[in-house]
Order: C-alpha cells, then sequence, then structure tokens
C-alpha cells in the first residue's frame, strides 16, 4: 500500500500511512525525512500553502554550542555536523561572542566549562579581547565567551531540502491541509490517529506534532495538553552599510540585546517577555526599549539607520521552562511532541528528526532527550532550565 492509501472508516474516506506529522517547518521536515529513511510512509500535513512559512521562515537562523543545559549542547552540535556537510544549509562560521556582566559571570563560567568538557571549542576572552572583535561599552563586563564554529544557517534552504528527501524516500507533503479535528479512532492501547482537514481525512498509528507555535492547539485539537504557545519576537533591520565588517551573533547577555551582520545589513533585537499571544506584525513601540538598551553597549549604533521594510517579526514556539518537549504523550500512543523549541529549532532540527525516528521506533536515541520529555512538568515548575536564552 502506498503512503496515503484510500480506506474506509466509519463512512468516510481515509488516507492510512504509517505516521501522520503535523506541521511542514524545519522540525516537521527534519521529523518526516528520518520517518521516511526509517523506512515508514509518512503523510506530512501543512496548513499553509507552502513549508516553512513560519517560525522557520522567519528566525535569525543562527547556531551555536553555548548552552547551559548539555542536551542544547548536544542537540545543536550534532546538527552542526549534519548542515556542514548540506550546501543548502548554507552554513557560516561568524561566530556567537556574548559580553557577560559580573552578576552573571559564574553561571555562564559553568556553561563555558560543560561546553568545553563536551569538546566544544569555546573561548573565554577578556571585555579587552571581546572588545577588538565587537566595539563595545566593557566597564560593566566581567568576561566574555566566543565560539568561532558557531554561526548563521538558511533554515528554509534546510527544510526544503529535508522534505524534498523525505518525497524521494515516498513521503506524501499535503499543503493547505490544516488539522482541524484529531481523534483516536482506535482503541487506549493501540491507536490510530485519525486527522480531519479541509484535504481529506488522514490516519495512522503515529501522529508527531510538529506544529510550532500551534503545538498546544493541535494537542488541545485532540484533548491533550501540550504547553506551547507563541511569543512574538521582532527584527528590527538596518539599512545597507559602507562597512564590509562582517559581525558575529553578538549579544549582551545582561539584557540579551543581540545583532549580527546580515549582508550589508546589521539586523538585531530584544524579546519583550510580555509579548505572549498571537499578536501579529512588527511592534514598532517596542523599537523605542530595544534600540536604547542596544546603544548602551554598542554606541556605535548611533550611526545606523533603520530600514522599516527590511525588519521583520515571528513567534517563538515556547514552553514554561524554554526548553523543547520531545517524545511520546503519556496516556496517547503513538503520539509524539517535537516542539517547544523555544527560539532553539532551526539549530536542533537535523537531531531532533533522527532524534524523534528513534523513539518512534522504539528505540534509544542517540542523544539523552529524557530531560525533554513532557512529564518533567507534571510534578509542577521543572527545576532545571536553559539559561542561555536569547
Ligand atoms: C525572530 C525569530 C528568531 C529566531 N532565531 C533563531 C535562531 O537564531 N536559531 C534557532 O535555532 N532558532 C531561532 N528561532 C526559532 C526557530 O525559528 C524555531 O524554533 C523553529 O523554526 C521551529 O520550527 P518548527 O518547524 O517547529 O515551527 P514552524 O516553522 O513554525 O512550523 C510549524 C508549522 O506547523 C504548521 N501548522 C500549525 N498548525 C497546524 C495545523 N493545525 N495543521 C497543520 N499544520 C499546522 C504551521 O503552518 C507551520 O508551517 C527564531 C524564531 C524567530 C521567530
Amino acid at each position: 500500500m502506498s503512503a496515503n492509501a484510500p480506506g474506509q472508516a466509519a463512512g468516510i474516506d481515509v488516507a492510512r500511512s504509517d505516521a501522520i506529522v503535523v506541521g511542514a517547518g524545519i522540525v516537521g521536515a527534519a521529523c518526516a525525512r528520518r520517518l521516511a529513511e526509517a523506512g515508514l510512509r509518512v503523510t506530512v500535513l501543512e496548513r499553509e500553502a507552502a513549508p516553512a512559512t513560519h517560525s522557520t521562515g522567519r528566525s535569525a537562523a543562527g547556531i551555536r554550542v553555548q548552552f547551559s543545559e548539555a542536551v542544547n549542547v548536544l542537540l545543536s552540535a550534532a546538527s552542526l555536523d549534519e548542515y556542514r556537510a548540506m550546501p543548502e544549509a548554507a552554513y557560516r562560521p561568524v561566530g556567537y561572542l556574548f559580553f557577560v556582566p559580573p552578576a552573571l559571570w559564574p553561571a555562564h563560567l559553568e556553561g563555558y566549562e560543560l561546553q568545553r568538557s563536551l569538546g566544544m571549542p569555546v573561548e573565554r576572552l577578556t571585555p579587552e579581547q571581546a572588545a577588538r572583535i565587537v566595539p563595545a561599552r566593557i566597564d560593566d563586563i566581567a568576561g566574555a565567551t566566543w565560539c568561532p564554529a558557531d554561526g548563521v544557517l538558511d533554515p528554509h534552504g534546510i527544510a526544503m531540502a529535508f522534505l524534498a528527501e523525505a518525497r524521494r524516500l515516498g513521503a506524501a507533503v499535503r499543503l493547505n491541509a490544516p488539522a482541524q479535528a484529531i481523534a483516536n479512532a482506535g482503541s487506549p492501547a493501540a491507536a490510530r490517529w485519525q486527522v480531519r482537514t479541509p484535504a481529506g481525512t488522514f490516519e495512522a498509528p503515529v501522529l508527531v506534532n510538529c506544529a510550532g507555535a500551534w503545538s498546544g492547539e493541535v494537542g488541545r485539537l485532540a484533548g491533550l495538553e501540550v504547553p506551547v504557545g507563541p511569543a512574538r519576537r521582532i527584527v528590527f533591520a538596518t539599512g545597507p552599510r559602507v562597512e564590509p565588517r562582517v559581525f558575529p551573533l553578538t549579544v549582551d547577555a545582561g539584557t540579551g540585546f543581540w545583532f549580527r551582520s546580515e549582508g550589508q545589513r546589521l539586523i538585531f533585537g530584544l524579546s519583550n517577555p510580555e509579548d505572549t499571544g498571537f499578536e501579529e506584525g512588527i511592534d514598532w513601540p517596542w523599537l523605542e526599549t530595544a534600540y536604547p538598551v542596544g546603544l548602551e553597549r554598542f554606541p556605535w549604533f548611533e550611526t545606523l539607520d533603520l530600514d522599516r521594510k527590511a525588519s521583520w517579526w515571528g513567534y517563538y514556539e515556547v514552553t514554561p521552562d524554554h526548553q523543547p518537549v520531545v517524545g511520546p504523550m503519556p496516556g496517547a500512543p503513538g503520539w509524539f511532541n517535537a516542539c517547544g523549541f523555544s527560539g532553539h529549532g532551526v539549530q536542533q532540527a537535523a537531531a531532533i528528526g533522527r532524534v524523534v525516528a528513534a523513539q518512534v521506533r522504539g528505540q534509544q536515541p542517540f542523544v539523552d532527550v529524557s530531560s525533554l520529555s513532557i512529564e518533567r512538568f507534571a510534578a509542577g515548575a521543572p527545576a532545571k532550565r536553559e539559561s542561555l536564552i536569547v
């Protein structure tokens, strides 16, 4: 039987396969590709008319191994190995540079030691050394860390390449196919996830929830609580500059203000913790907060002009502890979550595809992702959270 072979269930036409992936962003694409590679007949259901138009197509495209949690270091490092070998990923090792104030320095150094212990080429710099890479005010900076292997990618190119590979292996990618209702048409022990969309009804014993910021909503369609929601992020862009210098992804760790070169422009941003919910569009008033924060650390920003048309917005898909939810859903056999990457999904997607494909087949993933299980929320707020969030 080919993927999407029609069948009959309760009087409706149903296209059956081995696994349904909801969402064709970079995470869904990575999962679809690895599941298809494992021999499963995969159906990808995407709400929009094209893949990768949401968080994936709107990200700042950074990849780094500088995290405080080992699982994040390992997932990014494993993904980086894949992306290096993919022309479509257009990996550019421009580096990530963190300027760190005294209050955060001890914890930041713990992260640095962890990254080094995992073999990552992260360097510890004095404030003066860091300011030679990126000019900055450093009188209140305790130190800096720099990883020259960190860099930027082409998330859209990666997602399209993963989907092309999935298709080549027999996967069906259904666009304009929003999941509108999800039910278990099987039994509590042996599920048959039936997904109703305007493009038809699809059924499989495995469903992978890769719906990004909408993963909580997709969970609710099946009566499941998946703690993932949207948090709007704005990327402001300057006009083209004449200076040829390429700036790394630079983070003022005390405030979270970040910037990097994008072609001849700089792009920059600052998270607004109040900006949760499905608000759309660029929050221009937020510039009045973000820009002065950046100017404080990087006074030379004063010379830059803003290009409103080149700026953009998108959703982070966040969880309460800024760590993704990856793995089987308790009480819902065959249901897997791969969502809530909280701003790190591009850089972790390649590895997550492998992790999810192993979990679906009942195998141990190559990275221990037990800390990303949804069960961590069962006993209230998880004790540990990623602290190097941008
Ligand atoms: C401004 C910004 C900067 C970022 N910077 C970085 C960065 O530097 N590095 C990094 O690693 N990450 C970054 N991220 C985060 C990264 O973009 C995401 O973590 C990643 O793209 C998540 O991929 P995804 O496939 O899970 O989600 P998405 O790309 O959002 O894909 C989810 C898909 O699910 C579809 N969908 C939703 N509901 C349904 C439904 N009911 N039925 C069918 N389909 C549905 C959507 O249409 C969408 O296509 C950034 C994000 C933003 C917004």
